[in-house]
């Protein structure tokens, strides 16, 4: 048996630092990870194409001017294996590998509440009793498996969640391809040329953005370098945490003027119109409509006129924004490729994969050498519940949340002292989020909190009953407000069957959600018990 006075659960953007800032709180703390190096989700989703869709230096932790300065990218949108060079150097800089233990997954945390400890267990037969157990498990880190016959291919079908690092020789074959999420694209858009052979089955449609990926040079990694001081004091405060925010009104522009501002931000390459646009995007059918319809012109537009590939692709039946935008390259002209052809599986579902490749309802069976399936994750919830999670009173997370997914601030549940959460629920860095502006703030409230008990000379902290239903109520009316719960995503659960419906993200915005941490901490943390 081992003790600590924290656990960390992972060692991807969040993990890494929460281990950091606890240990030079002088912890004793040790981080876990099923993965075999640092990264997180940059180690696991190593697949073809996978890219960030944030601007690399807005990814980058703002905590440390020489860590933030010392590393440059090579492009505005960099790939995954710079990603993961990235995430080696800051695991280096900061000496974190010493108490880092890979390859091991946590498979149960039991609070003992007469002790006021957690007993957590590996399945490496690691036994560990520490006073806090902070998760880093990240938003999207449980993969969905939800195709029956997978075991069953004779071929070699591989989960982009689960990409191996020599993943398999595509040139030349037959590869099918199911999703056509923010990952999906970014594989049929890069193995496309490569293969011999590819099918994609899509269900729902997508809006995307056309992403613009300048490569960057020493001018350009000066220019941002040079924006550190004004991107730390904007990022954090945003909608999105990302560098720019809504800056118009539609109410306040002519039609003429609302054309030309879509035109100009959509030329941007970036995520802006979707973050950065018309904020009323979000909340008014009609101008929901007016921009989902200029979204639609431009993917109509390249996909010349197909109604196959237009009916396929081209969302129609909800807004531009409430599900979750990828960006693309050249991923629409895939499919006037000769080598590529598109299944709708929307009314014609998959059925099963069989030994020679994947059989829709209707009996039609397409032959495959490869099957890379990007069919999304359990987001949110997926991580914690798939551990036994036990707080006080033996209660069961997993089927607290199979009921009712509530939190308070995303950053801990009633019933769980000493369980600190990052990207769970009910807080902006749950999917509405430059995921490392929300996992920076959230581990430094953490490691706020775990200070304060300490200088208060207390050993526990949980969010009281109260505060929660006051935190639930708050993020639900927000929810409401938008039409975010109109649809059908992982952002309400939807894809996970029988998970309770409930938007995962906070949609108050980044900025606002952070104001509400920092007053809970300089009020006392009036929502939460303390002792
Ligand atoms: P996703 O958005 O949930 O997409 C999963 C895809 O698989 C959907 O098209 C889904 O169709 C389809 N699917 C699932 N089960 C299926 C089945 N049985 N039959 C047919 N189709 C099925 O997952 P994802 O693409 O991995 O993306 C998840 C999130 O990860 C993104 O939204 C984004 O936040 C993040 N991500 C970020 C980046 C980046 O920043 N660059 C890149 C990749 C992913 P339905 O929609 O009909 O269920």
């Amino acid at each position: 048996m081992t003790e600590l006075d924290a656990v960390v659960l992972g060692a991807g953007v969040a993990g890494l630092y929460q281990l950091h800032q606890l240990r030079e709180q002088g912890l004793r703390v040790k981080a876990f990870d099923a993965a075999g190096d640092v990264g997180g989700t940059w180690w696991w989703n190593r697949y073809p194409g996978a890219r960030f869709d944030s601007e690399g230096y807005i990814y980058q932790y703002l905590f440390d001017e020489k860590l933030y300065k010392d590393w440059s990218w090579s492009q505005k949108f960099p790939g995954q294996p710079e990603i993961e060079r990235w995430m080696h150097y800051v695991t280096d800089r900061l000496d974190l590998r010493k108490d880092i233990q890979f390859g091991t997954r946590i498979t149960s945390a039991h609070y003992d509440e007469g002790r006021g400890r957690w007993l957590v267990h590996t399945d490496q037969g690691d036994v560990i009793d520490t006073q806090f157990f902070v998760s880093c498990a990240g938003m999207l880190s449980a993969p969905l498996r939800n195709i029956p016959g997978i075991e069953s291919f004779s071929g070699q079908l591989v989960f982009t969640s689960a990409y191996p690092a020599e993943g398999p020789d595509l040139a030349g074959k037959r590869v099918g391809v199911v999703g056509v999420g923010a990952t999906g694209i970014q594989v049929i858009q890069t193995i496309a040329s490569e293969v011999g052979h590819l099918t994609v089955f899509a269900r729902t449609p997508q809006y995307m953005l056309p992403m613009k990926n300048p490569t960057y040079g020493p001018e350009d990694q000066d220019w941002y370098k040079s924006r550190f001081e004004e991107l730390k004091a904007t990022i954090p405060y945003t909608f999105s945490g990302f560098e720019y925010d809504f800056e118009h009104a539609w109410a306040d522009c002519s039609p003429e003027r609302r054309q030309e501002i879509l035109e100009e931000i959509y030329q941007d390459g970036s995520l802006k119109l979707w973050l950065a646009g018309f904020g009323e995007v979000f909340f008014v059918e009609e101008i929901s409509e007016a921009v989902s319809e200029f979204v639609r012109d431009k993917m109509r537009a390249r996909l010349r006129g197909d109604q196959h590939l237009i009916d396929t692709l081209v969302p129609t039946d909800y807004g531009f924004g409430t599900h979750r935008v990828p960006l693309e390259n050249g991923y629409l002209e895939v499919y006037h490729q000769d080598n590529v052809d598109l299944v709708n599986v929307r009314d014609n579902a998959i059925a099963q994969i069989r030994p020679e490749g994947i059989e829709l309802a209707d009996g039609t069976l397409h032959e495959f050498d490869v099957i890379i399936l990007a069919t999304g994750f359990d987001a949110g919830t997926g991580a914690l519940t798939r551990i036994d999670v036990r707080g006080r009173d033996n209660r069961s997370l997993a089927e607290e949340w199979g009921q009712d997914i509530r939190t308070t601030m995303g950053l801990g549940k009633h019933g769980y002292p000493n369980l600190l959460t990052t990207a769970v629920p009910l807080a902006p860095s749950a999917a509405l989020c430059n995921m490392t502006t929300c996992l920076q703030q959230q581990t430094e409230w953490i490691s706020g909190a775990i200070r304060d008990l300490k200088a208060d000379g207390k050993t526990t902290i949980e969010p009281t009953a109260e505060g929660e239903d006051a935190w639930v109520a708050h993020h639900e009316e927000l929810a409401n407000a938008t039409l975010v719960p109109k649809t059908t995503s992982w952002y309400l659960g939807s894809n996970v069957p029988g998970k309770p419906r409930r938007l995962l993200s906070y949609i108050g915005g980044v900025g606002t959600y952070r104001q509400k941490c920092e007053d809970e901490a300089a009020g006392g943390y009036p929502t939460f018990s303390r002792t």
